[in-house]
C-alpha cells in the first residue's frame, strides 16, 4: 500500500468504526496488517498508530485481537527500521512525504519485485466496458471486482467480466435487490478481500469456479481471507479462549474450588489440552458469584 492508499484506507477505518461495522473494520485491518511495513514517520504522520491502539479496547474481540496483532507487527517493523533509518536520515526532512519506493519512511508494498512497473492488469487496460447494468452504483462495482480479479492472472477478460457481473448479481440478489448500504457493504469487503495480495487462493478458485459467485457472496471474513490468516486465527482463538466471550468448552459448576476472592465455593469451570498431549490439562475457572477467575495445571 502506498502512503495514499493508507490515508484513505484509515479515513474508511474511521467511518467503519463510527457506524460500528465491525465486518468492514476487520476488512481495512487485515489489509493494514499485511499491506503496510510500519515506520516511526508513517505511523506518526497518518496517525494510524493511535487509531489501532485504540481498537485494542474495541467492544468486539476479533477487533481487539486484529488491533493487538497489528501493534505488536508494527512494533517489530519500526524497531527493524530503527537502524537503517539512522543511516539515511542525512538531511532528509521528515515532515515531507518521501517519493514513491524511497527506502525507509515510505510504506513498502509486500512482494512488489516480482510486479512489473505500473502493469497493474484492469478493465481499462483490457479495454473492457463495465457499463454492464443500468444502475452506476452497480457498474462502478463491476468494474472494481474485476480490477481485484485481473491482478495476477492471464484469463480471459470475458471470464473476468462474467464473473464479476456474477457476484454483482449474487450479492445484489442476497441485498434484496437493493443497492443500499448492504449492497455496497458486501461488495466493498469482497472487493478488498479479493484484491489482497496475500490472497491469490481466493481469486484464482472463483476464477475458476472452484467458489461460485454465490458461494463468495455468503461467506464471511474468516472464509475470505488468506489461508495465513484463518491459520493465524485459529491460533489466536485457541490462545485466547480464556478471555473470549463466544463459545467455550462445557462448564460445570463445583464446590470443589474456593475463590480466592469472594472465598465462595460457586466456580464454574473447564479443561483444555493447551500445551503437548502428555502434559496435564489446564483447568479454568471463574466464580460466578463476583466473576474473578484464574487458571492452574
Ligand atoms: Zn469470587
Amino acid at each position: 500500500m502506498d502512503s495514499e492508499e493508507i490515508r484513505s484506507a484509515k479515513a474508511s477505518l474511521e467511518k467503519a468504526i463510527q457506524s460500528r461495522n465491525t465486518e468492514t473494520m476487520l476488512d481495512i485491518m487485515n489489509r493494514l496488517r499485511t499491506g503496510v511495513v510500519a515506520t516511526e514517520e508513517l505511523l506518526k504522520e497518518t496517525r494510524l498508530g493511535l487509531v489501532i491502539g485504540k481498537l485494542r479496547s474495541y467492544p468486539n474481540e476479533k477487533v481487539n485481537e486484529c488491533a493487538r496483532e497489528i501493534v505488536k507487527k508494527w512494533k517489530t517493523d519500526v524497531s527493524r527500521g530503527r537502524p537503517l533509518k539512522a543511516a539515511a536520515t542525512g538531511g532528509a526532512n521528515a515532515a515531507s512525504p518521501a517519493p514513491k519506493g524511497a527506502g525507509v519512511g515510505t510504506p513498502v508494498q509486500k512482494q512488489s519485485q516480482n510486479q512489473s512497473v505500473g502493469g497493474q492488469r484492469t478493465f481499462k487496460t483490457d479495454k473492457v466496458d463495465v457499463n454492464v447494468t443500468d444502475d452506476k452504483i452497480r457498474n462502478n462495482c463491476v468494474g472494481l471486482i474485476y480490477n481485484a480479479l485481473a491482478l495476477d492472472t492471464d484469463a480471459d477478460s470475458s471470464l473476468i467480466l462474467k464473473r464479476s457481473i456474477e457476484i454483482d448479481a449474487q450479492v445484489l440478489a442476497r441485498a434484496s435487490g437493493n443497492t443500499g448500504s448492504e449492497y455496497r457493504n458486501r461488495m466493498r469487503s469482497l472487493y478488498m478481500n479479493l484484491k489482497d495480495k496475500s490472497n491469490p487462493k481466493l481469486r484464482a478458485s472463483v476464477l475458476s469456479e472452484d467458489i461460485s459467485a454465490q458461494r463468495l457472496s455468503n461467506m464471511n471474513s474468516a472464509e475470505l481471507a488468506s489461508e495465513d490468516r484463518r491459520k493465524e486465527d485459529a491460533k489466536l482463538e485457541q490462545e485466547n479462549l480464556f478471555h473470549a466471550q463466544g463459545a467455550k468448552p462445557q462448564k460445570a459448576i463445583t464446590d470443589l474450588f474456593t475463590c480466592g476472592k469472594c472465598k465462595q465455593k460457586k466456580v464454574s469451570y473447564y479443561q483444555m489440552q493447551t500445551r503437548s498431549a502428555d502434559e496435564p490439562m489446564t483447568t479454568f475457572c471463574e466464580c460466578v458469584v463476583c466473576g474473578n477467575r484464574w487458571k492452574f495445571s
